[in-house]
């Protein structure tokens, strides 16, 4: 398809409208980075005449080399009252010096008659003043006409005059916005269609909320009406239930609709970008986003996986190396050989169908699950099982033992945690460490760590994102036991892993280890 679309990120306006979402600048900057590598067009960078802190980003961007993005500063029309020249929010538009001013304007009459308090024709010279202005000051204008559809079918042809009215004032593109996220993927559809036959000359965008659950269906459906850009935000974040989901709808534009708007190469840091973004904005990856999501190519059960063993895209919809994923299987008690071969093969050991080795890791998964443990959510100790059993595994430290206190003075203040643990370097230095923490098991991480990480400093970039307990039942005559999981990152990757015990610092004890363990032999390999 000869149609060109370009991506018009929001995050840092939009999406840190979200509820619980607040970047620092650095995070700013550190999204501006990684959106200008994955290749996005525009960065709308927020509203500098109402946020001292969009305006201190404009100022920190203007001098960073960025490959192709442009930063785009955001803000409103000029007011009722005042003269585009004398207007404040105008004034600040200008001094973010970004080549790239999107303005929002009123596209229904109900929102120009009773928020904005003005008359239609008012609203249309406003626009009109406004847009003139901006570009007289020799900036590209990108004209949002906000709660554009609701207006659309509020009253359609006063809607198609305020696009008129942008367009002829110099307005380079018209983006078409669904601000309350109501609407469906036809009624996108027949408003822009409208929209195209009023004004075939002028470029036309798109920019959905997913109120309805149609952000992202929304978008498509504008695409396929010949818009040619997309605006949203990384994994949706925003307002209420969010903005269009650009994780979701990058990959289904280019990979579905057969439209290309970034590199192959670019395509496949997808992953990255996605849990970069949610690292940043202190969220958890949800799990079972499209494309990205760790579930996203996930096959549990015996038949599953047998079947994408054999062949690859019998239960998946792309290949999953096209957006930086990987097909995962989940091994579990209900699942068969074949899967377990399957998850060696994505650790990159080779085990055999019917050898000794494969029915003693068999075993020892049944004994393991029995005693509780569950593999399914903790890869990282599976794969260090596998490796032990087969020898590609070395040792980076040799434990010897460990002790927490927690002591309380009062009840009601914080109680103060401490941790020794004691353990041997391969060279045979013996490290005796203690360190405080909150709570008995983030005193032993510290410990742990602070015993390692002179002769490991990778472990540095490592911190637990995730820590969950469950109780599980005793069975006849045993006690109960707490299985812990733990999710670790270093900020690139993230990977699980599973401890079991009748006590629950044990167990996080176990977890803990396997993470760290399973780190090091990444980063450092099995032969040292
Ligand atoms: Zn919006």
């Amino acid at each position: 398809m000869s149609q060109k679309v370009e991506i018009y990120d929001t995050t840092l306006r939009d999406g840190a409208q979200g509820p619980r979402i607040k970047f620092s600048s650095e995070d700013q900057l550190r999204i501006v980075r990684a959106l200008d590598d994955f290749g996005v067009h525009y960065i709308e960078g927020g509203q500098p005449g109402s946020n001292p802190k969009a305006a201190e980003l404009f100022e920190r961007t203007r001098d960073m080399k960025l490959k192709q993005a442009k930063m785009a500063a955001f803000g409103s029309t000029r007011h009722p009252r005042a003269a585009a020249e004398d207007d404040p929010n105008l004034k600040a538009l200008l001094d973010a010096g970004t080549e790239v001013v999107t303005i929002f304007a009123k596209s229904s009459p109900l929102h120009a008659r009773e928020v904005l308090r003005v008359t239609l024709e008012e609203n249309l010279v406003i626009i009109e003043d406004s847009v003139e202005y901006l570009r007289s000051q020799k900036r590209r204008v990108f004209l949002d006409a906000e709660h554009f559809f609701d207006g659309y079918y509020e009253d359609s042809e006063y809607a198609l005059t305020v696009l008129e009215t942008g367009a002829r004032a110099g307005a380079e593109i018209l983006v078409l916005c669904d601000t309350n996220g109501g609407r469906l993927p036809w009624e996108i559809a027949t408003a822009i269609r409208a929209v195209r036959a009023r004004l075939p000359d002028t470029p036309v965008g798109i920019h959905t909320h997913n109120d309805a659950g149609c952000g992202v269906a929304n978008t498509l459906s504008a695409i396929a009406e010949g818009a040619v850009q997309i605006q949203g935000t990384i994994n949706g974040y925003g307002e209420r239930t969010g903005n269009a989901n650009l994780v979701t709808a990058i990959p289904a534009v280019q990979l579905k609709m057969g439209i290309a708007m970034v590199t192959p190469e670019q395509l496949a840091g997808l992953t990255h970008l996605s849990h970069l973004v949610a690292e940043l904005a202190n969220m958890s990856p949800r799990e079972s986003d499209p494309f990205v999501g760790r579930d996203a190519f996930t096959h549990k059960g015996g038949m599953h996986a047998d079947a994408v063993a054999k062949v690859k895209h019998s239960y998946e919809h792309i290949n999953p190396s096209l957006v930086g994923n990987r097909t995962h299987i989940s091994v579990s008690e209900v699942s068969g050989r074949s899967s377990l071969l399957q998850k060696a093969a994505e650790f990159g050991i080779d085990l055999e169908r019917d050898t000794p080795q494969t029915r003693q890791i068999l075993k020892r998964i049944k004994e393991l699950e029995n005693e509780g443990y569950e593999f399914e959510g903790a890869d990282a100790s599976l794969e260090l099982l596998m490796r032990k059993a087969t020898g590609r595994y070395r040792t980076f430290f040799t434990l010897h033992g460990f002790r927490t206190s927690v002591e309380t003075r009062d009840a009601r203040q914080p109680s103060l945690s401490e941790a020794t643990v004691k353990l041997e370097l391969p060279d045979g230095t013996k490290m005796h460490t203690a360190a405080e923490g909150e709570g008995p098991v983030d005193a032993l991480n510290n410990a742990l760590r602070k015993a390692l990480q002179n002769t490991y400093p990778e472990l540095k970039t490592v911190h637990l994102e995730d820590y969950k307990v469950r109780i599980l039942d005793g069975q006849a005559g045993t006690r109960a036991k707490t299985r812990v999981l733990i999710e670790s990152t270093d900020g690139e990757d993230s990977w699980d892993t599973v401890g079991v015990s009748e006590n629950i610092i044990s167990a996080s004890y176990q977890a803990l280890v396997d993470s760290i363990e399973y780190k090091l032999l990444r980063e450092r390999g099995h032969e040292g």
